[in-house]
């Protein structure tokens, strides 16, 4: 039984209550405050894929707009058993703020699709994203609603949806997607951007707490494109990272693990705790309120909870994941002194760099690593910079400061092109 459903948590619900606690701090009109919180516009598409066997499925997709007052919409596409429009409304919410808190004009929005793909085949995955892609034609494109990978979707996905949304177009339309494959126009520095960001920004957090990061003990929640690709950063930065886990369970070592090998395991077995690891095995709870320094939950939403929050030792929090801390579970934190990286600030190399592969592709330039890197740290360095001093001015913690600072941006620009007609 996952976390949301065992302690009920309501993404959406959570996303709303951050609303109002940046509101708080902020002086806004009623009406206003109601305008933020409603997506502007929702797809429910209930869609047939055939599967190997000859027959016929209906899939459920949803691709939620929440804001484009800053520019497109842009956000991931999340294919997982459990998600649903209240999960897609907060996702996209957020995507919403956390372009703001980077400055890059995009607005936000979320997909996703109720599938298994763990349970099905490449083809069928294919079948399934090709028509849903069709469902969705008409409110995505480059200077309208981007997707990009989210979990179990990845630069293959992008492929085939930038495939389909060219074929419908009858021109080849690569902006259409971020997270595609190098060869298809994607950008260097795309996959990484994630777990690299979330590590630039705990380095950040680390070093404001006049600490150095080699020796921190750093426990991950997840291994895949964030969880998976952080590790790698901690790990080589000298950090002992303890503890990895997957959607199956984690593994425990307080010496250290050896994160390639870990990671090794789960391309070999599909599971970071293969055979051949040395540590405990634990289970996902267990590793949230493991012995370490810095914690990174990079998988779902509503993992900490005001059930777990006053067990967690880390002093530091850094959301790869987005909506991994409840605002009970906050306020418990805040007052255990525990400093959050928030999801809006932590994780948003991600869509940072596809910001950076959109401008390449519309441009048709490709820039360099080198390039990419040094405008991506310098981006989350300066955004970290300006939450902490929002959250000194506000005296209020990093999570609603981020808020603030994304919601202020967001509003300063609906102000300035008013109310239609
Ligand atoms: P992914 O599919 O690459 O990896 C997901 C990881 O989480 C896998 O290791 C999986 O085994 C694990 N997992 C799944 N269910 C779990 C569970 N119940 N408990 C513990 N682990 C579980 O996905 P990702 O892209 O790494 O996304 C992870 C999180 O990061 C999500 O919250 C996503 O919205 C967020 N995020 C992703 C990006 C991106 O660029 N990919 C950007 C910003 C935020």
């Amino acid at each position: 039984m996952s976390t949301k459903q065992k302690h009920n948590t309501n993404p959406f619900e959570m996303a709303l209550k951050q609303v109002d606690l940046a509101a708080r701090h902020m002086d806004l009109e009623p009406g206003l405050v109601a305008r933020l919180k409603s997506p502007e516009k929702e797809v429910i598409a209930h869609f047939p894929a055939r599967m190997s066997d000859g027959q016929l499925k209906i899939f459920t997709g949803y691709r939620v707009q929440h804001n484009d007052t800053r520019g497109p919409y842009k956000g991931g596409l999340r294919y997982h058993p459990l998600t649903d429009l209240d999960e897609v409304r907060a996702l996209a919410m957020w995507m919403t703020w956390k372009s703001a808190v980077v400055n890059i004009p995009f607005g936000g929005a979320k997909g996703g699709i109720q599938c298994n793909p763990k349970e099905m085949s490449s083809t069928e995955i294919e079948s399934m994203t090709r028509r849903f892609t069709y469902e969705i034609s008409s409110i995505i494109g480059p200077d309208l609603d981007i997707p990009a990978p989210d979990v179990y979707t990845n630069p293959q996905v992008m492929a085939w949806i930038m495939d389909t949304y060219s074929i419908i177009q009858g021109r080849t339309v690569g902006g259409v997607v971020t997270g595609k494959p190098l060869e298809l126009g994607g950008s260097l520095g795309r996959f990484e951007a994630t777990g690299k960001g979330v590590f630039i920004t705990a380095l950040e957090a680390v070093k404001s707490k006049g600490l150095q990061m080699e020796g921190q003990k750093v426990a991950i929640q997840g291994s895949g494109n964030v969880g998976g690709v952080a590790a790698r950063y901690f790990a080589q930065a000298g950090c002992k990272v303890v503890a990895l886990s997957d959607s199956k369970g984690g593994v425990y070592n307080p010496g250290g693990l050896d994160v390639e090998h870990a990671l090794a395991c789960k391309n070999k077995y599909a599971c970071v705790m293969g055979p051949e690891i040395e540590g405990e095995e634990i289970n996902n709870e267990q590793l949230l309120t493991l012995d370490c320094d810095i914690l990174v939950p990079s998988a779902l939403e509503g993992v900490i909870t005001k059930h777990n929050a006053s067990q967690i030792q880390a002093g530091i929090i850094a959301e790869g994941a987005n909506g991994p801390t409840t605002p009970g579970a906050d306020a418990i934190l805040e007052d255990k002194g525990v400093l959050i990286v928030p999801d809006i600030l932590a994780n948003a190399g991600g869509v940072t760099v596809s910001y950076f592969e959109w401008v390449q592709n519309l441009q048709n330039l490709l820039w360099s690593e080198k390039e990419i890197d040094s405008r991506l740290t310098g981006i989350l360095q300066k955004s970290f910079a300006e939450v902490r001093k929002t959250s000194q001015q506000k005296k209020v913690g990093m999570r609603v400061a981020a808020l603030i600072l994304g919601i202020d941006r967001v509003v300063s620009a609906m102000k300035l092109r008013g109310i239609y007609p």
